[in-house]
């Protein structure tokens, strides 16, 4: 396939994803991780401006090369001693899965002069996943005075992964089970520096799924930029 034909593959993808969602407000990060710069570029010119990597050294990468006002979304899991590189400019941070990497973040950007906005990662798949919180840690860290002294971090909602299977039911279950859980955690007083808003759940898979359960932003990558070689 040429380049320009992959250009417009690209954007007839952005738009046929875009048709098929269920809430027209939900915001759409393309995942463009194992993606060149060219094919973000693509969207760019199609208009899009969200953007998602799973990994710092590759986000960092594409950030230094392309436009400015991308808002570039930190998807996956954040090793502490790479929070430094993405402080500076990431929109917000999606795996937030340990409160060590929280006070990392609130350090960092406090260094740059920043308040940068997080979403907790909550396991929710029944597989054994590394990354993310159980409820009951999160239910620890909101009744942790620490944590509301983190000023330069704004929790802004959780992010959740489901089961990769075929049955639509238990996916079903496990976004509708994070949309309630981040019901009963708005009923609580929470620290200031939590406003949950966001519900990150769905990608390209189960997005529709998610969006019926209450999703307010999906995470896309292959349906829009096709399958990957690696990652
Ligand atoms: C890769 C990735 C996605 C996108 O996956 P697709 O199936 O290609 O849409 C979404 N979320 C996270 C955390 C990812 O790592």
């Amino acid at each position: 396939m040429g380049v320009s034909d992959k250009k417009m593959h690209i954007a007839e993808n952005l738009e046929q994803v875009k048709s098929t969602f269920k809430n027209p407000d939900c915001l759409l990060v393309a995942v463009s991780k194992t993606h060149p710069p060219e094919a973000v570029m693509a969207a760019y010119e199609a208009g899009h401006r969200d953007f998602g990597e799973n990994k710092v050294q590759e986000l960092v990468k594409k950030q230094e090369v392309l436009p400015g006002d991308i808002r570039w979304h930190m998807i996956g899991h954040v090793q502490s001693n790479k929070v430094k590189m993405i402080a500076p400019f990431v929109h917000l941070i999606q795996g937030v899965d340990s409160v060590k990497v929280l006070r990392l973040i609130n350090k960092e950007a406090k260094k740059c002069s920043r308040t940068i906005s997080c979403l907790l990662q909550v396991k929710i798949a029944k597989e054994e996943s590394k990354f993310g919180f159980e409820e009951e840690e999160i239910m620890e860290m909101i009744a942790d005075e620490e944590i509301k002294k983190l000023g330069h971090v704004k929790i802004i909602g959780l992010m959740g992964m489901a089961t990769n299977t075929d049955d639509e039911q238990l996916v079903r279950r496990e976004f509708a089970g994070l949309k309630a859980f981040m019901e009963r955690l708005r009923k609580l007083d929470l620290p200031s520096n939590f406003d949950l808003q966001e519900l990150s759940m769905g990608m390209s898979a189960d997005y529709v799924i998610a969006q019926e359960e209450g999703s307010t932003m999906v995470r896309i990558g292959s349906a829009i930029f096709g399958e990957r070689n690696y990652g």
